[in-house]
């Protein structure tokens, strides 16, 4: 059976970024860049006052004072030219007139009627803003890849920016499955339970950046599934199947799948939880099929989609932190040693590891208390406290 990092493998080798699109800057943030951004202008345009106060030449400065010949308010367009052995009043932001070379600050002179009384001299070029200084014309601002925080909004803004080439977000289609399903909203009769994973899962695409498209819930039927499946591909990049993929009776999946033409890249991973995980593609389009058990369901978006929805999203840091950390507790498997296992934990200061609670793959609260996921390969059978695991960092940001 295909192991953990090899499933993981192919899984990236068929995400691949979504072709490039010009979106408006307010929807920028968050989106990688799809290719080098130019400054076509200098940043700032043109030569201004850093403060309010009085523009003038430093030769002219020195204890003594000065007249005043008028002022620069920012945004004048028509600024005059200052005269020898003159000051002009001027704000922030302001051109600086033609001849001065030093702006006093108003908290540093005494202004008496016209006059303005300046104390020592100052620094010549003190308090102004050179064009160009921020950002000289033609340089890169963003290289390609890169990923638009708020700074470089804003700097896209400053250069005159409107529309940015990036990478846009996956719509990744959630289809959960199963008969004895209902939503959050209703009371489960007998033999039912909530639909908890449409909404865990389109939380997940939500978080990872995608653009979640909840699909109307479908029953155990072979054309319910098809049909479900097949609107579903005609509006997303990604379609997340959940349930109905593993070995039981009414599980229609991969059968739909397969009976449509769709090449299954593979199917079943040497994990626990999460062994029935399933990829496909059908027109260029990626088709998880994910285990229903809310505990697998979550972490299977974890480890393979998320780093998917990275990856198209043109994001170089697929992968959450990974640190090594000490369990606390001893652990025993059960069940098959060639398998890999995520066992929900508590990381703790020092890197100290606590299991969250018990681990079956149905006890999804674990999945509030945990804050990593501690990753044992295939083999030991057991882990005695003081073993050293692999950590996932499930709250931080991705690192490499
Ligand atoms: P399945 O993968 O369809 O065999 O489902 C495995 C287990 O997960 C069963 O106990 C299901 O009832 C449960 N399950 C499947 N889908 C969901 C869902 N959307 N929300 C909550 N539990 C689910
Ligand atoms: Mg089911």
């Amino acid at each position: 059976m295909l192991g953990y990092g090899e499933a993981l493998k192919l899984v990236l080798e068929r995400a691949v970024p979504l072709a490039p699109r010009r979106v408006p800057l307010m929807e920028a943030l968050g989106l990688a860049a799809a290719e080098d951004i130019l400054a076509r202008e200098p940043v700032p345009p043109f030569t201004n006052s850093a403060m309010d106060g009085f523009a003038l030449r430093a030769a002219d400065a020195g204890p003594g004072r000065l007249p005043v010949a008028g002022t620069v308010p920012a945004g004048m367009a028509e600024v005059p030219a200052l005269g020898p052995g003159e000051a002009l009043r001027i704000m922030t932001g302001a051109p600086v007139p033609a001849g001065a070379d030093v702006i006093l600050p108003l908290e540093h002179v005494r202004v008496e009627g016209d006059w303005v009384i300046l104390p020592e001299a100052p620094r010549r070029g003190a308090n102004i803003r050179l064009q160009g200084e921020d950002i000289p014309a033609g340089g890169r601002v963003v290289p390609a890849g890169a990923v638009l925080r708020p700074a470089e909004v804003g700097v896209l803004a400053a250069i005159g920016c409107p529309e940015v080439p990036v990478r846009p977000r996956p719509r990744v289609a959630v289809i959960t499955t199963g008969n004895e399903l209902v939503d959050a909203g209703d009371r489960p009769g007998p033999g039912q339970i909530r639909d908890a994973n449409i909404h865990s899962l389109c939380a997940q695409v939500l978080a990872a950046g995608g653009v979640p498209l909840p699909r109307p819930r479908v029953e155990d039927r072979r054309e319910t599934v098809a049909r479900a499946l097949l609107g579903a591909l005609g509006e997303a990049d990604v379609v997340l199947t959940n349930g109905g993929i593993s070995v039981g009776d009414f599980d229609y999946i991969k059968a739909v799948l397969e009976d449509n033409g769709a090449e299954r890249v593979f199917w079943k991973v040497a994990q626990k939880p999460g062994s029935p995980l399933g990829l496909w593609v059908l027109g260029g389009k990626l088709i998880f099929g994910i285990p229903g058990n809310p505990v697998a369901a979550m972490l299977m978006f974890e480890e393979y989609v998320r780093p998917a929805v990275r990856r198209m999203m043109g994001y170089r840091n697929l992968h959450r932190p990974a640190r090594a950390g000490v369990l606390e507790e001893g652990w025993t498997r059960s069940g098959d040693a060639r398998r890999t296992e995520f066992l929900r934990v508590v990381a703790g200061p020092g890197g100290r590891v606590a299991l969250a609670g018990p681990q079956g793959s149905g006890i999804l609260s674990g999945m509030m208390r945990a804050n990593a996921l501690a990753v044992i390969p295939e083999g030991p059978m057991a882990l005695e406290a003081g073993a050293e695991v692999l950590l996932h960092l499930l709250d931080e940001a991705e690192d490499h």
